[in-house]
């Protein structure tokens, strides 16, 4: 049965939600008031990791331990603006019972390893059908450590990833060297994941796989979707204040803005704005050629179309709250501390700033299944770090869910209706 499919938002997630639509043969419209992969979404910013084994939460056992240590350090990775605290109370509560127990950590795991594994081969196609086929590259990533201790300070994290099927290669200091002579010598240890891949320009990628939908015949409509008319629980269209779009079905698509729309379709959810910055070095002197994480500041160095970029932190605070841009300073001086090459006084003409939203969740998981007001409208939001991989598997069970077929992953884990 072909449906007129409403997507509000082309995100990343919202763009393959549309192909795979309309691979199912619905017809679809977007709704998006900024440029598809345009800066105003975390598509266009983020590391560009499509890493598969992405599959520990945020928060896990011991987190709330650190709590004082997030409100104190306004600069620190993860940072809690204390003005913001009261509204973030409910959500920071329900993020830290999340993590409570290895074993919730372990269940979380299993749900994001379904949705993530496999992703970067489903990228890989997606782009190569846009082509954007260049952007992919499929050359595993890299976590850096100052020594092996640092990394066994993680151990029961990477243990759950083993659980889950993950592998990797331990690569001690002189291997390091001789893989990474870039490499500033204060990281001794590393772990090489080859499963994972990465993108060279998530923007451009976004941006390509709208044009790929829009060449198989969506529509696209420059505006903000504001509600929904929903009539004896069917979708009759989706609203743009004084207008509407008639349609069979809606998906919600709209990365941290989702939550209003969301409100309407019948689910309170407690989506949340984390933060994020990057910086990008234009023209570097030096950069990995493997992307790569420094695990002690849980910053992404990778190089891209543009320069080198590293992007990181976790800025707790409302989606529309000034940027704190002393975050992305910090990441362009660990990225002067990693690659020694590069200049010590590098002008700011070739350094470039942005601020993201990551739509997150407080368990870790995102939004994904109908609508308690209808099943005319699927939820597709709140993936938090891990969107730009977990977007190509979420197209696809979007897709399946607006067909009526039995999706090819549980889908539970990911109900929106389990925050009720
Ligand atoms: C610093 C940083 C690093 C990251 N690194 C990674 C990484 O390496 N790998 C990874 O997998 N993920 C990463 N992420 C997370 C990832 O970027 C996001 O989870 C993902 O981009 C979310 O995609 P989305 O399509 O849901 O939302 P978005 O990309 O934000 O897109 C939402 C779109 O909806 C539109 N919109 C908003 N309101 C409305 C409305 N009312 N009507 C219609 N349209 C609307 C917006 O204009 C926007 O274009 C990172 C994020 C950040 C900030």
């Amino acid at each position: 049965m072909s449906r007129h499919v409403v997507v509000i938002g082309a995100g990343v997630v919202g763009a393959i939600c549309a192909i795979e639509a309309l691979k199912e043969r619905h017809r679809v419209t977007f709704i998006e008031p900024g440029e598809p992969g345009g800066e105003q979404a975390a598509s266009y910013g983020n590391a560009g990791w499509f890493s598969s084994h992405s599959v520990i939460p945020p928060a896990g056992p011991g987190t709330w331990k650190k709590v004082p240590g997030f409100l104190l350090d306004p600069l620190g990775p993860l940072a809690i603006r204390w003005t913001y605290l009261p509204q973030a109370a409910p959500w920071l509560v329900r993020y830290l019972a999340s993590g409570w127990t290895a074993e919730r950590v372990t269940k979380t795991a299993r749900a994001l390893r379904a949705l993530l594994s496999d992703a970067p081969r489903l990228h890989q196609d997606l782009a190569q059908q846009a082509g954007a086929g260049h952007l992919i590259e499929r050359r595993g990533v890299l976590h850096v450590f100052p020594s092996r201790r640092h990394f066994e300070a993680e151990a029961a994290a990477w243990g759950i990833r083993r659980q889950m099927g993950v592998q990797w290669l331990e690569l001690s200091a002189d291997e390091l060297r001789r893989r990474k002579p870039e490499l500033d010598s204060r990281y001794a240890f590393g772990l090489f994941v080859e499963e994972a891949g990465s993108c060279r320009d998530p923007g451009a990628y976004v941006a390509a796989l709208v044009a790929l939908a829009r060449a198989r015949g969506a529509q696209i409509v420059r505006d903000s979707a504001t509600g929904f008319r929903i009539e004896s629980g069917t979708l009759k269209a989706v609203l743009m204040g004084a207008q509407e779009i008639p349609c069979e079905a809606a998906v919600i698509a709209a990365g941290v803005r989702s939550k209003p729309l969301a409100a309407l379709a019948g689910n309170r959810v407690p989506l949340q704005a984390e933060r994020g910055y990057h910086v990008v070095i234009e023209r570097p002197e030096a950069g990995p050629r493997t992307p790569m994480m420094a695990a002690d500041c849980k910053a992404v160095a990778s190089m891209t179309e543009a320069g080198l970029r590293m992007a990181g932190q976790v800025e707790i605070a409302a989606p529309d709250a000034a940027p704190n841009w002393q975050r992305a300073h910090i990441l362009r001086d660990l990225l002067l501390s990693l690659f020694p090459a590069l200049p010590r006084n590098l002008p700011e003409s070739r350094v470039r700033y942005w601020l993201g939203c990551r739509p997150s969740t407080p368990d870790g998981l995102p939004c994904i299944g109908f609508a308690s007001a209808t099943r005319d409208i699927i939820h597709a939001y709140g993936h938090g770090h891990v969107g730009l991989v977990g977007s190509a598997r979420t197209g696809r069970v979007v897709a399946q869910l607006l067909s009526g077929r039995e999706p090819e992953i549980p889908t539970a884990p990911y109900d929106p209706r389990r925050f009720a």
